[in-house]
């Protein structure tokens, strides 16, 4: 008999065709915005919606100022580059992560050191962070250093897994202490609240967003860097188009520039997406809670936002009672047509990564063995 679980998931979704885990919808002005890009001919990387999209997410997000860049991963490389990550440095993320957070830091001539997840947030966990400081490393003048590899660490990403917010006075409590910046990993989390305040306005100058496909709000491909200072947002503006200086006729540009910003086609797609982002939040709520009911009383644990946060349940998922339950529950969903997925390989388990310097990761590879996200789709009207 097939698992109960899938028509479930079908009755949610009202549909017999194949589930996907998450699909954008286009229900408002997308075309039409999209539409006047083109007939503008306004469709690359300058356009009033690259500004007005940047406008609108400082705006909701609580922040000084925003820069639209060509995806979440580069808006990572380059919040930490200016927070001074280079060449030889450390920064500690959790290895419960998607692989982008790593390859931003690896592209920096940075390397990651993994600390283990919360079990209150699936995020990085603050006694964690303050147990492998304590252990490994001392402030110095220059700041926060790794005794044995004598390197520095530079920043500490949190990453607010599958939107639900990190216990961040924790962890700024501890940074404080040990001089480190923070830069939160925002990508999945538009629009939790910690304590009221937005995810991506938490950190201490920096946080980055992802828009890609599968994100709360798509931009078709398209990330941000929310800055927390104005002269923050302008640096991130003038590194990521080019260092160029303006001018209206000559060349100049005064140090080592990206290319990574939005173009105006993208930010189009994400101006009308924004329009919708409260309602988006409001399903993705009911969906949540809908899942939490049917596991309730269950041996599969439904993860829910933590007592602090409103959580914008980017990606449902579930914790299995044991390795071989999840395996099972993967298995007959493909035969379902529904898509579930494991959870990311944790980071310090990828050849890449797996040489990496990294605290003890328990919590890391119990929740890898048994987590399952749950189809998460906004639905249409
Ligand atoms: C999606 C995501 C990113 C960035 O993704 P892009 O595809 O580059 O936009 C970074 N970190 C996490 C945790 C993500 O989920």
């Amino acid at each position: 008999m097939q698992n109960p679980l899938f028509r479930f998931i079908r009755d949610l979704y009202n549909t017999s065709d194949f589930i996907p885990l998450h699909a954008p919808i286009f229900t408002g002005n997308e075309s039409l915005y999209v539409q006047h890009t083109i007939e503008s001919t306004y469709v690359s990387s300058v356009g009033a919606y690259v500004d007005q999209l940047e406008d609108s997410l400082a705006n909701y997000c609580g922040v000084a100022g925003a820069v639209a860049v060509v995806n979440g991963t580069s808006a990572l490389q380059v919040a930490l580059y200016a927070s001074g990550v280079g060449y030889g440095d450390l920064v500690i993320t959790q290895s419960m992560t998607f692989v982008a957070t790593c390859n931003a830091i690896h592209w920096l001539g940075a390397s990651p050191v993994f600390v283990d997840i919360s079990s209150i947030s699936l995020g990085l966990c603050p006694d964690a962070l303050k147990t492998f400081l304590d252990e490994n490393c001392v402030v110095t003048a220059r700041g926060c250093m790794h005794k044995q590899s004598g390197k520095m660490v530079k920043a500490v990403v949190p990453m607010h897994t599958f939107g639900h917010p990190v216990q961040m006075d924790e962890l700024i409590a501890v940074c404080e202490q040990w001089d480190i910046a923070i830069i939160e990993d925002a990508a999945e989390s538009l629009g939790s609240l910690y304590k009221g305040k937005c995810c991506g306005s938490l950190g201490t100058k920096y946080a980055a967003l992802s828009f890609n496909g599968n994100k709360i709000l798509t931009t078709g491909g398209g990330g941000m860097v929310l800055c927390k200072e104005k002269s923050a947002a302008r640096y991130l503006k003038h590194i990521t188009t080019t260092a160029k200086i303006p001018h209206s006729f000559e060349f100049e540009h005064d140090e080592y520039g990206f290319n990574f910003r939005m173009p105006n086609l993208n930010a189009a797609l994400g101006c009308a997406q924004f329009e919708q982002l409260e309602n988006f939040i409001v399903d993705k709520r009911v969906i949540a809670s809908s899942y939490q009911e049917y596991f309730d009383g269950s041996d599969f644990k439904f993860i829910r936002e933590p007592d602090y946060s409103r959580s914008n349940y980017w990606l449902n998922a579930v914790l299995c009672p044991s390795e071989s339950a999840r395996n099972k529950l993967l298995n007959e969903s493909v035969e379902a047509k529904v898509m579930l997925r494991a959870v990311w390989k944790p980071m310090h388990q990828l050849e890449i990564y797996k040489g990496c310097i990294k605290g003890n990761l328990e919590k890391t590879d119990y929740y890898a063995k048994r987590l399952v996200n749950l189809p998460s789709s906004v639905r249409g009207n």
